[in-house]
């Protein structure tokens, strides 16, 4: 009816009645504090809250952002988190024109977003060295997140990338310690070099921490199983998959 707003619609203006109730209720509202481009794709997002602080976090942890007015969330990685300012670090990888790569470049500082969360996502309580974080761009959070909490643990990195030189920049400003890149090839050839390294890998007793794209997952945990690699080392959490939006 022309004049009239339904209670529940999230308008650009921002959330509106009902939506703002449940807002309410299930989020933490967070202030944008820095938005820090290391590259063209990759940036390094600070929030505060007051609802972060004294909150115990755990490397492995997800949170998921609500994109800007709208009801659709997207899910990263807490790289770190101060539970006395109540400030938290996000590593976000924009890989094309998506909701999460049009959020990503319209934030600014000052920008106030409803999160859920931190919750449990990847349990990697216990793992000890040698820890081979194996995944892509999107895991590159999860990397650092580890190495902060536990900075003497021995972590390497093998990620596949869209973009070696890209994601070497990015490195380069967001150390996360030994990083192999594999940028990726038609039909997946270049886990053929990533896998050549898993079998000294596994003799080494390792830990593999597999996030990223499903089917390269899927791929590397059955070519681990074959080399006798136990279930308990290979934590396992999907990010993305090709055709499916928003994983959570
Ligand atoms: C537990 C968890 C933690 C995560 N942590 C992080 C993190 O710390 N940093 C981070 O950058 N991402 C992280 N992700 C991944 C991120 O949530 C997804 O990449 C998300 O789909 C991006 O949203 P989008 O709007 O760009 O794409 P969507 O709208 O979700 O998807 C649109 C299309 O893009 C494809 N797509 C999605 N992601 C990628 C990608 N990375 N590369 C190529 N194609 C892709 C989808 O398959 C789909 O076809 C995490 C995901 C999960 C489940």
């Amino acid at each position: 009816m022309a004049g009239f707003q339904k209670l529940d619609t999230p308008t650009a203006q921002g959330p509106k009645g009902l939506a703002k109730v449940v807002l309410a209720l299930f989020t933490k509202q967070a202030t944008v504090t820095e938005v820090k481009a290391l590259d063209e794709r990759f940036t390094v997002i600070t929030l505060q809250s007051p609802a972060f602080q004294g909150v115990r976090w755990v490397a492995g942890q997800k949170m998921q952002i609500m994109l800007g007015a709208s009801f659709v969330a997207r899910t990263y990685t807490p790289m770190e988190w101060n539970p006395e300012t109540g400030c938290t670090r996000l590593f976000a990888y924009a890989h094309g024109d998506s909701p999460a790569g049009e959020w990503l470049a319209s934030l600014s500082a000052g920008d106030r977003v409803h999160v859920f969360g931190p919750r449990n996502s990847l349990d990697l309580t216990g793992i000890a060295s040698p820890i081979v974080v194996l995944g892509d761009e999107t895991s590159i959070g999860l990397a650092y997140a580890i190495q902060q909490q536990n900075p003497t643990l021995a972590v390497l990195c093998m990620l596949e990338v869209n973009a070696r030189e890209h994601t070497q920049v990015a490195l380069t400003r967001l150390p996360v310690g030994t990083a192999e890149l594999f940028e990726r090839q038609p039909d997946d050839q270049h886990l053929q070099a990533l896998e050549q390294n898993l079998p000294a890998l596994v003799a080494s007793g390792a830990t593999f921490v597999l996030t990223g794209k499903a089917s390269t997952i899927q791929r590397v945990r059955r070519v681990l199983k074959s080399l006798g690699t136990p279930a308990a080392r290979m934590p396992t959490k999907a990010y993305w998959a090709p055709g499916k939006t928003g994983l959570d």
